[in-house]
């Protein structure tokens, strides 16, 4: 069984966009309890790579590296490089969401702000090709964010799965042939 109702998230995106497939080296922002990262895991299998990080302990998976570290912090990003070690990264996942207030104009602000640092370490990281699948909220920004993510992968598709709550307003952006420089 999966740690979280989040896992059948990936598995639905695995499902129509193909994300992951053996051997790659994945990165999971916002991992615990660690569904998607359960679910890589698998799917890279053993000559595969996860590197998963949340500010949340997590039970150990079997072939997950996990870093307990908050992303916004430069000392979290250096724990990432340090371990990866000049290894380029083929998938950079990022499920994070930040503490709900329920007062939009500090939510949405915080969330997208969440998925900018995502796409900059994913530019700093990934693999020319390479993947990134980021959860953003509709809402103020959402469409820069998009724009953005145009500019620098090939193929930027929003997709709304269906083990999301249908009234949340997340979204999963997943952007595939990252372009490097
Ligand atoms: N994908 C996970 C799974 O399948 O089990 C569920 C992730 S949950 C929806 C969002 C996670 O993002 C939370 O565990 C939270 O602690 C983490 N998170 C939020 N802000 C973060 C940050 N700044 N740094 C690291 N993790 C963060």
């Amino acid at each position: 069984g999966y740690r979280s109702r989040a896992a059948y998230k990936l598995l639905e995106l695995q499902q129509r966009d193909a994300l992951l497939r053996p051997g790659m080296t994945v990165v999971d922002l916002g991992a615990a309890p660690g569904g998607w990262s359960q679910v890589a895991a698998t799917l890279v299998g053993k000559r595969g790579r996860i590197i998963a990080m949340d500010l949340l302990a997590m039970d150990p998976i079997d072939g997950v590296e996990f870093i307990q570290a908050d992303f916004r912090e430069d000392a979290a990003l250096a724990q990432l490089h340090q371990l990866l070690d000049g290894q380029a990264v083929d998938l950079v996942l990022s499920d994070m969401a930040p503490n709900v207030s329920g007062m939009k104009a500090v939510d949405q602000p915080r969330s997208i702000y969440l998925v900018e640092l995502a796409l900059d370490f994913a530019a700093s990281t990934l693999k020319p090709g390479g993947c990134l699948a980021v959860k953003a909220f509709h809402g103020e920004g959402f469409d820069d964010l998009v724009r953005t993510l145009r500019s620098r992968f090939e193929r930027v598709v929003s997709r709304k799965p269906k083990a999301s709550r249908p009234q949340s307003r997340e979204t999963y952006l997943v952007a595939k042939g990252f372009r490097v420089g």
